[in-house]
């Protein structure tokens, strides 16, 4: 099982692609799949056709399609530069916590959505 090192309401920028160099803000992730939902990124037309059953008119959406894990890297919201991710353990309150900290500022990253 591999373990993805982004969570929701953390900022990605898309390293492959041609959204690459783009930053945006992770909807959802999901862990079975390797692959997070990024606001604005890798958006796709769906042209819906009208339906004549509900009298639904046709038209264009645009949807949000997932990407996979290894095609964004995480932006540091200390310094604000996409790096990569390790892992350290923190005593706070008598408890030892796993946090996340950037590779680049050795800056702790908190998780955006706590
Ligand atoms: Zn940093």
């Amino acid at each position: 099982m591999s373990n993805i090192r982004i969570h929701s309401e953390d900022t990605v920028m898309v390293i492959t692609g041609k959204d690459r160099g783009k930053f945006g803000k992770v909807r959802r992730v999901f862990r079975s799949k390797n692959s997070l939902l990024v606001e604005g990124v890798h958006m796709v037309k769906r042209h819906m056709r009208k339906n004549p059953y509900t009298n639904q008119p046709g038209q264009i959406i645009d949807k949000i399609m997932p990407v996979h894990v290894s095609n964004v890297m995480l932006v540091c919201p200390s310094c604000g530069l996409p790096t990569r991710v390790g892992f350290r353990f923190v005593e706070k309150d008598g408890q030892t916590k796993k946090v996340r900290f950037c590779k680049k500022c050795n800056e702790v990253i908190a998780r955006g959505n706590r």
